[in-house]
């Protein structure tokens, strides 16, 4: 049974919708997926329905923008309750952040000759509701500035780079506690990718699972070398943590992150769906 909890729909930065990530799921012989969009619980109904049609679990999901030490990271909630008010009080302050932070980095881009401007960022991203950084690189590459989304990032949205504006993130412990509010169950997503292993140290996620009962950890990532996820797979099974893989699948929006690239085992899945209905959440269907 092959299992991707971890997979972005148009509703945020990838380029399927939520119906088209469900048919693709089903056509990578993906039993389950979880959809977990950025910030936002938009894409869950249709992928559910979707699921139904095509003979695919979807575990519903959301990625948080959360921050430790002052650098971004992200926290997966699954099974949440989607009408919790603290949780969508503060994804709505993540999303607006979200929009002002697009008004600054198109100032920024404009000041550093880069002509694109907010209607331009409106047409690639569509109907999403959650607008990041890719959808300026969308814009960037309909203009002709980069060739793709990497080379944006690289050479214009990054930190440190011309375009870059800092946005608003939720404490990653405080994140914790709203998805457990919400009922759901808590999964750092990528801890040490991109070098947050500075900031999600042992200590640091031994403290989150001591005192915060974070429920999981994301192990089998392609931002993860092997030596990474031997050591967070011992960590995890120290701390009782749920282990799991996934693709974090952006559609064609990320290179090198095919749907089921990664996987999560049977076994780590029924355990993620005992914790979620102890606490009273919504499982996949
Ligand atoms: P934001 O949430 O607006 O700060 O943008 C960050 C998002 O951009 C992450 O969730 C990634 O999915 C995506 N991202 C980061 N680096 C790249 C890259 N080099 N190519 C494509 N997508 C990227
Ligand atoms: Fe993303
Ligand atoms: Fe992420
Ligand atoms: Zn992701």
């Amino acid at each position: 049974m092959r299992i991707d909890l971890h997979t972005h729909s148009t509703v945020s930065d990838g380029t399927d919708s939520p119906t088209r990530l469900v048919m693709r799921a089903s056509a990578a012989r993906l039993a389950v997926i979880g959809l977990t969009d950025h910030d936002t619980f938009d894409g869950l109904a249709e992928a559910m329905a979707a699921g139904a049609r095509f003979g695919v679990t979807v575990l519903p999901g959301v990625e948080i923008s959360c921050q430790q030490n002052g650098r971004e990271v992200h926290l997966l909630g699954y099974g949440v309750r989607t009408d919790d008010a603290d949780l969508n009080a503060e994804l709505a302050l993540i999303r607006n952040s979200r929009n002002g932070r697009l008004l600054r980095m198109i100032q920024a881009l404009q000041s550093a000759g880069v002509r694109i401007g907010i209607e331009d960022v409106h047409r690639v991203a569509g109907t999403a509701s959650s607008l990041g950084r890719p959808h300026i690189a969308d814009a960037m590459i309909a203009k002709g500035y980069v060739d793709d989304r990497d080379e944006a990032f690289r050479d214009w949205l990054n930190e440190g780079r011309p375009g870059f504006v800092r946005r608003y993130a939720c404490d990653l412990a405080r994140g914790v506690d709203l998805v457990h509010g919400a009922a759901g169950a808590a999964v750092l997503a990528h801890p040490w990718a991109r070098g947050a292993d500075a900031v999600l140290t042992p200590e640091v996620i031994t403290g989150l699972a001591r005192e915060h009962q974070l429920e999981g950890i994301e192990v089998d990532h392609q931002d993860h070398t092997a030596a990474q996820r031997s050591l967070l797979f011992d960590l995890g099974g120290r701390l009782g943590l749920v282990r799991t893989g996934s693709s974090d699948y952006h559609g064609t929006g990320k290179k090198n992150h095919e749907l089921g690239c990664n996987t999560t085992r049977e076994t780590a899945y029924r355990e993620l769906c005992r914790r979620i209905a102890l606490r009273g959440g919504v499982l996949g269907r």
